[in-house]
């Protein structure tokens, strides 16, 4: 997730280069963790302001489900199209000054794309955030969609099972004409607030 750009740099606009990739992240982020390499396509691409940064990156990282907090794995696909500029000049080494730069004023107030005096584009802080942002914001076991995470349904029915959860009458199941009282004044209230629903 590191390049020396130096030669790329003293190309014309246009040039390119290509890799594939599969790199550890483990000490991308301490709150991150991956049960996997990085992996994908990343294209480099001298631009006048610098360089282009485009990747299309997946990777799978562990976190905890929303409802009933058991660790789980989520995948993370993403692309991430970002300008770096170089701090120095690469051929006279001189430091650019910020008037001198040619490309969006954002771009230009972002530590995490500049390329260091070394001609080395890091894109390890834009490759963390874009994972962090291409996770869901509410992960659950059932992670394919919408829809209940099958371990918190099982505690359900364990803890009505278990009458911890008072029904009715002991012992048998709640049908809609026997729901707990106070179930039944929720009940009433989501009638009431979804129009059109009987
Ligand atoms: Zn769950």
């Amino acid at each position: 997730m590191q390049f020396n750009v130096a030669q790329l740099l003293k190309e014309p606009i246009g040039a390119v280069r290509r890799f594939e990739v599969a790199d550890d992240i483990n000490d991308l982020d301490p709150e991150l963790i991956p049960l996997g390499p990085l992996v994908g396509a990343i294209q480099l691409l001298r631009i006048h302001s610098g360089i282009l940064f485009s990747a299309r990156l997946s990777t799978a990282v562990q976190v905890g489900c929303n409802r009933c907090l058991e660790p789980i794995a989520v995948q993370a696909r993403f692309e991430i199209e970002e300008s770096f500029r170089p701090l120095t000049d690469v051929t006279t080494g001189r430091y650019l000054a910020p008037n001198e730069f040619e490309g969006e004023e954002e771009d230009l107030e972002d530590a995490a794309l500049l390329i260091n005096e070394q001609h080395i584009l890091d894109a390890r802080e834009v490759i963390r955030q874009a994972i962090w942002l291409a996770l869901p914001m509410y992960p659950s076991c059932n992670w394919k969609g919408p829809g209940e995470c099958p371990n918190y349904t099982a505690y359900r029915r364990e803890v009505a099972e278990g009458g911890v959860i008072t029904l009715g009458d002991a012992g048998t199941p709640a049908g809609d004409e026997q729901i707990d009282p106070r179930w039944s004044a929720l009940l009433a209230l989501r009638r009431g607030e979804t129009p059109g629903e009987t």
